[in-house]
């Protein structure tokens, strides 16, 4: 990343450092620094600017009465929540389900179709922490909403021997940290989407993004350490991270290319990193297929789904004929793998303004290291793939059809 920042500003390092941690408060960039890699080396301004995508996506403050009872360590204490949308996301999804362990305060989510997912969801969770992290939870803390007063979904903790902290009915603010990080999740997600100019549908993406990049993101509850280090024992890397929304020029294979004059490659919008591998997700413009690929160019400037402003000459130049003036972006190189590539858990769990001038295009270069796997927190719901052999060629020919419903979840 330092690499791209070279000849930038302060301030415009400030600008996309924001928005690729999904639109943090001040504090967090200003103690970032030391408990993240690959943080660039600035004098962070104090200066700023009005930002449409906090504007946009902020809710008003509202307190937490979270307990000040704390964990002692991994697992110790799970909080858990479900929040409904109000909109059927690109795979038909309605629900989240939240999982906070309170020492870490690390967070995964599942998307679920209904709210009988949640039963599932938590055992594959539950089955995650001991498989993954040889660990046990043992206690239970959520609300006394329905989908976790069930018969099965008590006696499923039960049988592990997990103590259950419901709160009691309309007492939510015993709930407080399951609540505090569904509400800081969203305000990231809705940031970022309504930054991009994205639509509603499209929450499932822009959740997914806020989890992975929330988990490393420094607290103050944490003495600004990261919810990764603290799962992990290491700092995380953010030199994977690029602006949620922005515009990207991906690479389409020789093979694919309808023909040798055709365009090397296709701006796409960048969603995020590809699940349980290398590379990166993002949307095909004409039909919203989903594409992956790890060969391309971000433009963390331009977002392909905001309108564009309407140019009206004000002169006569534009009847002159103009050589062109294309910016070439820096050498294409492979782009980075996700510093952490993660989806792990089977049952559909998963585990960043009008900022004044435009800003340069970046190219992302340079190959990294295999990070290890991430926790089940970046694990995202099975996405639509496009089949090998299929180019922009194929793709501008796929109807605009949502992908099917899978037979259980
Ligand atoms: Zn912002």
């Amino acid at each position: 990343m330092r690499q791209n920042f070279i000849a930038q500003s302060p301030l415009y390092i400030k600008w996309i450092i924001h928005r690729r941690l999904a639109h943090p408060s001040k504090d967090v960039i200003e103690k970032a620094w030391k408990h993240l890699k690959d943080f660039p080396q600035i004098e962070i301004p104090k200066e700023d600017h009005i930002c449409p995508g906090c504007a946009q996506g902020k809710m008003t403050n509202r307190p937490f009465y979270a307990s000040t009872r704390r964990a002692t360590r991994q697992f110790e204490l799970i909080h858990s929540d479900l929040k409904l949308f109000p909109t059927e996301s690109y795979h038909r999804y309605k629900y989240v389900i939240v999982f906070f362990d309170d020492y870490t305060s690390h967070a995964w989510t599942v998307n679920m179709r209904t709210k009988d997912a949640a039963l599932t969801a938590t055992s594959h969770f539950l089955a995650m922490v001991e498989t993954k992290f040889g660990s046990r939870v043992t206690q239970w803390m959520s609300n006394a909403g329905g989908e976790y007063k069930s018969k099965a979904f008590n006696k499923m903790l039960l049988d592990r021997g997990i103590e259950i902290l419901q709160s009691i009915p309309y007492a939510h603010q015993q709930n407080g940290r399951a609540e505090w990080i569904i509400r800081t999740l969203m305000e990231k997600a809705e940031s970022m989407r309504h930054l991009a100019c994205l639509p509603q549908s499209w929450w499932e993406f822009s959740v997914e993004h806020a989890v992975h990049v929330y988990n490393q993101t420094p607290l103050r509850r944490l003495n600004w350490q990261t919810p990764f280090q603290l799962l992990w024992g290491e700092r995380p890397t953010i030199d994977h991270l690029r602006v949620f929304g922005c515009g990207t020029y991906v690479f389409i294979p020789a093979e694919t290319r309808a023909n040798k004059l055709a365009p090397k490659s296709e701006l796409m919008t960048y969603l995020g990193n590809a699940p349980g591998a290398n590379g990166f997700v993002f949307m095909h413009g004409p039909n919203n297929i989903l594409y992956y690929a790890t060969h391309c160019i971000f433009d963390e400037s331009m977002f392909p789904k905001c309108p564009k402003p309407a140019k009206t000459p004000s002169t006569q130049l534009h009847q002159e004929v103009a050589p062109p003036q294309h910016y070439h972006p820096v050498d294409e190189e492979e782009c980075p793998p996700p510093r952490h590539s993660s989806k792990t858990y089977p049952g559909g769990i998963e585990e960043h303004e009008d900022l004044g001038p435009p800003l340069p295009s970046t190219s992302e270069s340079t190959t990294r290291e295999r990070s290890p796997a991430l926790p089940f927190a970046e694990h995202s719901p099975p996405r639509e793939q496009t089949p090998p052999g299929q180019g922009p060629t194929s793709l501008s020919r796929r109807e605009e059809t949502p992908p099917p419903l899978p037979a259980t979840r």
